[in-house]
């Protein structure tokens, strides 16, 4: 046991009534300046208002993160949330939610990440942690049941994300799942701007640098034994009865079952098709190499396989390889998402697949999200081959396709040094400072963090929602069934109208998904089955009407939190990059910014805010129930 650097047993408060099934009313608190932990009591009450995840770290932000505490200032906190479905017989529930104001917009961040640790705190009888201030020294936060500790992490310095679970599972003598960790590697450390929190070797809670927040805060690893504590379904049978339906769902319906199959991985050429898989920073959208050996199955072959579930997961979906042939063979790497063979691949023009899998898991080691770092090296590599950046300022030559500069430059960014220090800022801060022609090849949103790993020039949905949202990603998310909610179940992709109408139709449904405590992937199933299996677990009768009632309520909160911060609709642009048209491909004769400002004034109407000011109406949340976030916010 390494000696600590504040040492302490949570207090433990016991809560009036027992909670409802799913929760253990506790909120563990940390107070990483004083060295304090401690617990509270959350009452039912606020657990059906806020649920868990993203909803209890809307309240948290909003009620405790004031205008002046940016995201490096102590009081900013950092929320790892999990929700009621966490740890119970539902598919993928270990999910934990980071909620905090994060390092790229300096506004609210919500982020999830898969594995174990939800599942892990709950067993440990906790709902959620919530931290704040500053260590004096780098720490790390031991969870064993009610054993909290703030203990000294100098010995993990240094360490990649990979390295530092290795270290703290030989320092606990843990293996397995019996210990889930969460932590930054030297990107955090250092406070890359993107950089990410990685967990359970292959999940990572990557948007809006949160890892530079928990760097700042000098946390290097939140490690949790797993617990001992017992948690329970008010209906186990009516439980076990929606998991049921929800693994239906996945297994038979044509837009899940090949997720239930193969992940993320049929994105690649799926998106290709429809101009949507982004190539070399978007200088083009067609592929030189043959696209059949990208289908899903032949991004599996020549690997060697090892099955990688996250806690009750019945998902062919993650998994750990060794890779079998050329530079990298016989490494060890967790096989990319849709997301890494976009960033670590298309996105900077390399289609070498081993290499991409070896580079996706060396950025995830590093802790630096992938989808930023795929953005930032493609407009390095663009820029030097037009010769807007110089072999002077980057330091060497890299161009597109290049793994080893790729890498070079991954180092670079992670530990700041040279011209990676201001690309460690993320590209749209390094692109203006640049300027000139190199600034027009960048591809981010006007608020300051880059779109996930598409060519949103070919699907005008994503791009409206990662411009509008509030919390540094996406924020609306298509449903796989929305016609459920009463939206039709195909538009015309580049109608601006459809598409903002769709948009805003949806606001707020991904915010329930990721307040239960799971698993995006597994909750690609009807709401209706989300709100019977909380239902079940809490002896609520929540319905669909509530869990959408309950999205659009932490969007508004999320929107409020950021117009405080001084995040307005000046900044719900993209690029002059992101924005373009596409030079050939599928999309190449569509405009989005011809219909931008129509699409906006249609997005504001369906969602109910103001258009000028960009706050929700007075009767947008009163319908909501949010009286008192109207009176704060229209005063
Ligand atoms: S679908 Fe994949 S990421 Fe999600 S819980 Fe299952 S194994 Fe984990």
């Amino acid at each position: 046991m390494s000696p600590t650097a504040t040492a302490q047993r949570a207090k433990t408060k016991q809560t009036a009534a027992p909670p409802p099934g799913g929760y253990t009313g506790k909120l563990l608190r940390v107070n990483l300046s004083r060295g304090k932990v401690w617990t509270e009591a959350w009452s039912p009450e606020a657990m059906r208002d806020q649920l868990g995840g993203v909803g209890l770290g809307a309240h948290i932000l909003w009620k405790e993160v004031p205008a002046k505490a940016h995201w490096d200032h102590p009081e900013n906190r950092l929320v790892l949330a999990t929700g009621p479905l966490a740890g119970l017989p539902v598919w993928g529930t270990g999910g934990l939610t980071v909620v905090t104001r994060g390092a790229m917009t300096d506004g609210a961040t919500s982020t999830n990440a898969n594995g174990f640790f939800g599942a892990a705190l709950k067993y440990s009888g906790y709902d959620s942690i919530i931290i704040q201030g500053q260590a004096k020294a780098w720490s790390y936060l031991y969870i064993n049941d009610d054993v909290v500790e703030v203990r000294d992490a100098a010995h993990l310095l240094g360490k990649d994300t990979w390295e530092t679970q290795q270290a703290l599972e030989r320092e606990h003598g843990l293996t397995g799942h019996r210990m889930s960790v969460y932590c930054v590697g030297v990107a955090g450390e250092k406070c890359v701007r993107f950089a990410a929190i990685h967990g359970d070797y292959g999940h990572v809670a990557s948007k809006n640098g949160c890892g530079a927040v928990m760097g700042k805060k000098r946390l290097k690893a939140v490690c949790i034994v797993r617990g001992t504590g017992a948690l329970s379904a008010h209906d186990p049978r009516g439980l076990v009865q929606a998991a049921d339906d929800i693994a239906h769902d996945l297994k038979t319906d044509p837009a899940t079952s090949t997720l239930y199959n193969f992940g993320t991985l049929p994105g690649v050429t799926n998106l290709y098709k429809l101009g949507v898989l982004p190539i070399k920073n978007y200088t083009t959208n067609l592929s030189t190499v043959d696209m059949a050996e990208w289908e899903p199955a032949k991004l599996r072959a020549g690997f060697d396989h090892r099955g990688h579930q996250c806690n009750a997961c019945g998902m062919h979906h993650c998994h750990i390889q060794v890779i079998g042939r050329g530079q990298f063979q016989g490494e060890r790497v967790d096989e990319p998402e849709y997301e890494g063979w976009s960033g670590a691949g298309w996105t900077i023009g390399l289609t070498d697949k081993e290499a991409v899998s070896w580079l996706n898991t060396r950025v995830d080691r590093a802790c630096v999200d992938i989808n930023e770092f795929g953005w930032v090296c493609g407009w390095v590599m663009e820029c030097m081959e037009k010769g807007y950046l110089t072999e002077k300022q980057v330091g060497f030559r890299l161009g597109f396709g290049d793994v080893n500069g790729a890498y070079r430059l991954l180092q670079m960014i992670t530990n700041r040094e040279g011209f990676g220090d201001l690309l460690a800022e993320g590209v749209k801060r390094a692109s203006e400072k640049v300027g000139g022609e190199a600034a027009k090849c960048a591809v981010y949103t006007k608020k300051g963090a880059s779109p996930r790993g598409h060519d949103h020039r070919g699907r005008w949905d994503e791009m409206l929602d990662t411009c509008t949202s509030s919390n540094g990603t996406m924020e609306s998310a298509n449903p796989t069934f929305q016609t459920e909610i009463g939206l039709p179940g195909r538009i015309t992709p580049f109608d601006g109208e459809q598409v903002a109408k769709l948009t805003g139709g949806i606001l707020g449904r991904r915010h329930f998904e990721d307040s239960l405590g799971g698993c995006s992937f597994t909750f690609r199933t009807r709401i209706e089955n989300l709100a019977r299996a909380l239902s079940a677990a809490t002896g609520w009768n929540y319905t669909l009407q509530d869990a959408l009632r309950f999205g659009r309520r932490t969007a508004a909160i999320l929107r409020a939190f950021n117009l405080r911060c001084g995040i307005g609709t000046d900044v719900e642009y993209p690029s002059v990059r992101y924005g373009s048209q596409p030079v050939d491909g599928p999309a190449k004769e569509h405009n989005v910014m011809d219909q931008w400002e129509h699409m906006l004034d249609v997005w504001y109407e369906t969602v109910g805010y103001d258009r000028k000011t960009g706050k929700p109406k007075k009767e947008t949340l009163r319908a909501l129930g949010l009286d008192w976030l109207a009176k704060e916010l229209w005063r």
